[in-house]
């Protein structure tokens, strides 16, 4: 009897020993998994990806502030020469996530000035109550807000972005007030990328595997350009992502995409001649569904998502273009109507023009704050209740 008790003591000794190994050994695997992940989040240029390639340096501007400089040399971008990747940024965030966001679409299909109404509602705060974007200066900011003045001010188009070199990042500091959120504060990058990049450049090129290394996508469709253009640039985007990040056959991609359908005020246009009016519909369901365009709530997300989808058909005849992306992002992915203008003056006959329109932007900053919630965030049930 001693004997059995004994035994069965002994097995449960060593049962437990083994538990509290197991557990010692997973706490430690944890740790060390923890402290790499810190340690590549430290060393990671948030520009160029480059690991340890950053190094400490005294702020001429402001002195006792130190800011981190990158010295990876890019070969491959400004033409022969190549060049330094030089971003900078301070010290004080040098901890922080990073999360990469780039946009995609064809030559003029309205990407910079979503990213220049974008930056201009973040900077004077037009975003939900339960978030803050602090603006973070440099090259990036320098050029926007230089933008902002010529386009919302003077009422100047931009110009095509440069195709020469690795754009610089528009960057805030993400603050999440839900304290229940995975992803409570980060670096949030956004790179607009010229057109030549989504269109010509294959996944071998510096510029376009720094456009696909993305923590999401915002690809844009321009009701006014060619369909075949378009729908060829999304299906080869697919193949890249799936070539650069060796995705296996018929395995979905853990990143979300948000395909903006833009320059909404446009649509009339081309399609005035339709006689079933189904372009009037478009916008009064659109105005039914979401009256301000500025609704976080997930139903009034998918409704606008379903109703961009039943009218791609009517825009580009002929092409399912949504094929690629559904299979390989899952449910991943969503459709997003936009216009940097407005939905104002759509049938008149400056609509192509920035000068006499009253800018009323629709849905700028959805896309945004639904790739941060799909990264973790969660910012999205929190409601809409916008400010600004
Ligand atoms: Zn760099």
């Amino acid at each position: 009897m001693f004997t059995l008790a004994a035994g069965i003591w002994s097995a449960w000794g060593a049962a437990g020993g083994a538990a509290i190994l197991l557990a010692g050994v997973s706490g430690a695997l944890v740790f060390l998994r923890r402290t790499r992940q810190r340690r590549q989040t430290r060393e990671t240029c948030p520009k160029c990806l480059a690991v340890g390639t950053l190094s400490a340096v005294m702020d001429g501007a402001s002195p006792g502030l130190r800011v981190i400089h990158c010295r990876n040399f890019l070969t491959e971008v400004a033409g022969d020469a190549g060049e330094e990747c030089g971003f900078e940024f301070l010290e004080h965030y040098r901890n922080l996530p990073k999360l990469s966001f780039t946009t995609l679409g064809a030559p003029g299909s309205g990407k910079t000035f979503w990213a220049l109404q974008l930056y201009s509602h973040l900077i004077q705060g037009r975003y939900p109550g339960n978030v803050t974007f602090t603006r973070i200066e440099g090259p990036g900011a320098e050029r926007f807000d230089q933008m902002v003045d010529f386009a919302l001010n003077n009422r100047i188009a931009p110009s095509a972005t440069q195709v020469s070199a690795l754009p610089d990042p528009i960057v805030f500091a993400f603050q999440n007030h839900n304290r229940a959120a995975r992803l409570r504060q980060c670096l949030v990058n956004l790179f607009d990328f010229p057109g030549e990049v989504t269109v010509r450049h294959t996944h071998s090129s510096t510029l376009r595997r720094r456009q696909l290394q993305a923590d999401g996508y915002v690809f844009f469709l321009d009701p006014t350009l060619p369909a075949q253009l378009q729908g060829d640039a999304l299906a080869k985007f697919v193949e890249n992502v799936a070539a650069l990040r060796q995705i296996p056959v018929g395995r979905q991609l853990d990143v979300p995409l948000a395909i903006c359908l833009t320059k909404l005020d446009l649509l009339a246009a081309p399609h005035r001649g339709s006689s079933d009016g189904w372009v009037d519909r478009f916008y009064d369901r659109l105005r039914t569904i979401d009256p301000s365009g500025e609704s976080l709530a997930p139903e009034v997300i998918d409704r606008r998502s379903e109703l961009i989808r039943e009218i791609l058909p009517r825009l580009f005849p002929g092409w399912d273009m949504l094929r690629q992306a559904e299979g390989f992002f899952g449910p991943r992915w969503k459709l997003f109507p936009l216009t940097p203008v407005g939905l104002n003056d759509a049938t008149s006959a400056n609509a192509g023009s920035l000068v006499e329109r009253m800018i009323e932007p629709y849905g700028i900053c959805e896309p945004l704050l639904w790739m941060l919630d799909q990264n973790g965030a969660a910012v999205l049930p929190q409601g809409p209740t916008f400010r600004g």
